[in-house]
């Protein structure tokens, strides 16, 4: 039977838009040793939007530009989906459909276009050597300010590249310190590349991050802070963060997260909001003193 202490505490959680899927989450969460955060869409907004797009200048930026939009119209990715939007805003064409198109999740996206190879996503999807083959020094600057940057390659060969920003959410960074005043070590694990990473990792203010990672690449960190500090959360919002947010001892969603990530989580932040996370901390710290 639940006892009358951890009743109070989940409906009074409720009542402060944090929705606790069981007591056992809150005995966890009394004892935290370090939590893990994902960047974009937990830290960030999650609503990145096109900065600047760089062109070769031997080709067309439009024609570049209404490919690329019309391959990403068919994911649901936040980058895709300002890449879209960019594109309907300033081309006056309709997007077309791809002879053929493949997500791959954590990566990016490839397609065929009238026999054309189109590779877009991270650099190590169209792959370094082919990223760094211009503008390199351009995309160094726009991503140590805290871009992220999606690459377009076409038969192997870069053709352009798209800074997208996306902002630090308004309360992420005394949410954080919030946390670290309570004694827990903070963490950010995002695919998004190093020199990205670093820049929202410093604006946030967490105590450590981990770039470049895939899902399972989340889950192995989670599992390794589990071993230095026994009770870790992760908090994360995407489909990529669902592994993660399972291996945890308590995962922790966005309430504007994906339909995996609601259903994975324990715990749910039902208005996104971060700071959220700490008072949920208290009233599990209240709840085992009555207890
Ligand atoms: P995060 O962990 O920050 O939420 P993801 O794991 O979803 O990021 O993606 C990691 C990286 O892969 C992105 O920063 C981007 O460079 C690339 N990527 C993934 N999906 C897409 C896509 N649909 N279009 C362009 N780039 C993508
Ligand atoms: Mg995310």
């Amino acid at each position: 039977s639940i006892m009358p202490a951890t009743l109070s505490a989940i409906s009074n959680g409720a009542r402060h838009g944090i929705l606790i899927k069981g007591g056992v989450h809150l005995e966890n969460l009394s004892h935290l040793g370090a939590i893990a955060l994902d960047k974009t869409g937990t830290l960030t907004k999650g609503k990145p939007e096109v900065l600047e797009v760089v062109v070769r200048e031997d080709l067309d930026k439009e024609e570049i530009i209404w490919g690329a939009a019309s391959i990403e119209s068919h994911s649901t990715h936040p980058l895709a989906q300002a890449i879209v939007k960019y594109a309907k805003d300033s081309i006056d064409k309709e997007l077309f459909y791809p002879e053929s198109l493949e997500d791959v999740p954590g990566w990016g996206v490839t397609a065929v276009i009238q026999g054309n190879q189109w590779k877009i996503g991270k650099a190590a999807f169209v792959g370094k050597e082919v990223a760094d083959s211009f503008a390199s020094g351009k995309a160094k600057e726009l991503a140590s300010k805290g871009s992220t940057l999606v690459y377009i390659a076409i038969n192997g060969e870069l053709c352009a590249i798209i800074a997208l920003k996306d902002v630090v959410r308004e309360e992420t960074k005394a949410a954080i310190n919030q946390l670290k005043k309570q004694g827990i070590h903070t963490i950010m694990l995002t695919g998004d590349s190093e020199k990205t990473a670093k820049a929202i990792a410093k604006e946030s203010q967490v105590d450590e991050y981990f770039a470049e990672c895939l899902p399972e690449t989340k889950v192995e960190y989670v599992k390794q802070l589990k071993s230095k500090y026994n009770n870790v959360a992760m908090v994360g919002d995407g489909i990529n963060d669902a592994p993660a947010l399972a291996t945890a001892n308590v995962g922790i969603a966005m309430g504007g997260g994906t339909d995996v990530a609601l259903e994975t989580a324990d715990i749910v932040l039902m208005k996104n909001d971060l700071a959220r996370i700490a008072e949920a901390v208290n009233l599990s710290k209240r709840m085992n003193k009555i207890i």
